[in-house]
């Protein structure tokens, strides 16, 4: 295979791009100037080293190559440890940010289950989950679980997972387990969602 074709397939292998936008990034690499491409290779190969794992909501975070474990929202004393809200991944997370209307933690589930799904709990972090909010129960007084996950079905059979998951613990600690209000229209993805919309549905809550 020719390196076009590979890169091409490379490229093919990203979330939402197909053969053909994969050959136009290919092409554009190709007459991009050598700055473009060199830049590219450094930092994807420098990805690893100054990314890192959030120990506490799981998100990617910029480390710089330290040995940081806490991203800046999970290290922010400002943040209120009794709430917390539940999203699918990162770009969720950062979208609600962009909208402000959220002071309490994060956790990033990386990812959804679908329908009928045999073994759910491999499908998303639901063990550290589990473990996050016993922890946070019985040190942080924890008040509530906000589940905000997207419209859709996948989304919405993650939500009812993690409702019934969750719910000895709900009890156990008691805090109040809520999904996002109305507001969100059926099929939306939270990706999509505009600052507004996002507020609207914190406000109204459920
Ligand atoms: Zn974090």
């Amino acid at each position: 295979m020719s390196t076009l074709d590979k890169l091409a397939e490379l490229f093919a292998r990203f979330p939402g791009i197909g053969p053909r936008q994969s050959k136009r990034f290919v092409y554009y690499l190709l007459a991009a100037p050598i700055g473009v491409r060199e830049e590219l290779s450094r930092l994807v190969l420098a990805l690893k080293k100054m990314v890192n794992v959030c120990s506490e909501c799981q998100r990617f975070f910029t480390s710089n190559g330290n040995q940081q474990t806490l991203c800046s929202t999970c290290a922010d004393p400002n943040r209120d440890n009794t709430l917390l809200m539940i999203v699918e991944k990162d770009v969720d997370l950062e979208n609600i940010e962009r909208a402000g209307a959220w002071s309490g933690k994060y956790f990033v589930l990386g990812g959804t289950i679908p329908i009928l799904e045999k073994n759910p709990h491999e499908r998303v972090r639901s063990k550290q989950i589990q473990k996050l909010i016993e922890n946070r129960g019985k040190n942080n007084g924890l008040k509530e679980v906000v589940l905000a996950l997207s419209l859709t079905s996948e989304g919405e059979n993650t939500a009812e997972f993690l409702q019934s998951s969750l719910a000895p613990l709900s009890t156990a600690y008691g805090f109040k387990l809520s999904t996002l209000g109305r507001g969100l229209s059926t099929g939306s993805e939270l990706e999509y969602s505009d600052p507004d919309t996002i507020r609207n549905a914190l406000k109204n809550r459920q």
